[in-house]
């Protein structure tokens, strides 16, 4: 097998017509001689299920994966690149935000030796300024947090190859920010630049909530700075105390005593609410190493959909 497309879909009932003409297409004009479209129906609650069974008929190349419930676009991901079998693996959303036509060109680098091509975009069209904004704000602390180097206005799009892929699922990890464990993992890497449309059809599939999660995944996947935040703080408190009690000392010399109970309840106020943020980041910590010890499997698969018959793994 030369290629795995491998592409999430969570409700996406109204994109995956096009989705498949044009990845087929795409596949077609590279000339790819073997390849598999894996669609990972992510527990869809609309019609991209039977859309996608509808589908096999007519694209031979089609596998579908119904997962069990819905995990979340990274684990996914994770569950497509488990089954694909290509020599190269390309990962795409469902959205078409991301054109597949760009394939010829990356298949061209990955032949010349480059394990990873990953998408940068150029710029974004259809996104809000606030949600670019946020993710502006996001790949800055991420970048400051994180040894890894995680480039900014990347996406999943990308063509890695079969050597980086087993690398990819080597790697245990419950909470899984896909991009970073391949750029974590090395090897040749390379950006193309691109620039992403908007939505072919639909909504965003991640609520605020949604991608607040995603980027506290990101951060502590990466980095246990936020852990070495309590050493500044403490350092922070010591200082005020030497302050005020040198305060304290001047105005008991000078004017004599000082009412004492607002400061007294800021100061309190203040000191307890830095312990409670120290202790719920020791929390978040602590929380994903008692979810990782369970050891349980990332996913579960409900059927393998393909134009021919086929047992489940
Ligand atoms: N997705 C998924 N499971 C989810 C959420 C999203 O498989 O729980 C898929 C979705 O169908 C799409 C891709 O992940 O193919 C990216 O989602 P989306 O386009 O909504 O994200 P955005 O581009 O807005 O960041
Ligand atoms: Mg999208």
């Amino acid at each position: 097998m030369d290629l795995s497309v491998v592409i999430p879909c969570y409700n996406e009932e109204e994109t995956v017509d096009a989705l498949l003409k044009r990845v087929d297409a795409a596949c077609k004009d590279a000339r790819v001689k073997t390849y598999e479209i894996i669609c990972i129906n992510d527990g869809s609650t609309d019609k991209t299920l039977s859309k996608l069974k509808a589908l096999t008929k007519k694209f031979k190349a089609l596998i579908v994966l119904d997962l069990a419930k819905n995990y979340g676009q990274q684990m996914a991901l994770t569950a497509g690149l488990e089954h694909s079998k290509g020599k190269h693996v390309l990962l795409l959303d469902a959205d078409l935000q991301d054109p597949p036509e760009l394939l010829s060109e990356m298949l061209k680098r990955a032949k010349a030796g480059i394990d990873v091509v990953y998408g940068q975009r150029r710029r974004r069209a259809g996104e809000t300024w606030v949600k670019l904004a946020t993710s502006r704000l996001f790949y800055r602390a991420l970048s400051y947090l994180s040894d890894v180097p995680i480039p900014e206005n990347v996406g999943d799009f990308r063509l890695i190859s079969r050597r980086v892929v087993e690398r990819f699922l080597d790697m245990p990890e419950r909470h899984r920010y896909v991009r970073g464990m391949i750029s974590w993992i090395g090897f040749e890497q390379e950006a193309i630049l691109y620039d992403r449309d908007p939505r072919f059809a639909g909504e965003t599939k991640y609520t605020f909530m949604g991608l607040a999660a995603f980027a506290i995944d990101a951060i502590t996947s990466f980095s246990i700075k936020p852990l070495r935040l309590c050493l500044p703080f403490a350092f922070l408190g010591a200082l005020l105390a030497m302050g005020l009690g040198l305060y304290a000392f001047f105005v008991y010399f000078t004017v004599g005593s000082i009412p004492g109970w607002p400061s007294l309840a800021c100061l309190i106020c203040f000191f307890s609410s830095l312990q409670l943020i120290c202790i719920g980041l020791i929390g978040e910590y602590i929380g994903r190493i008692y979810m990782q010890v369970k050891d349980r499997p990332l996913y579960f698969v409900r059927e393998v959909i393909t134009a021919k018959p086929q047992k489940s793994k």
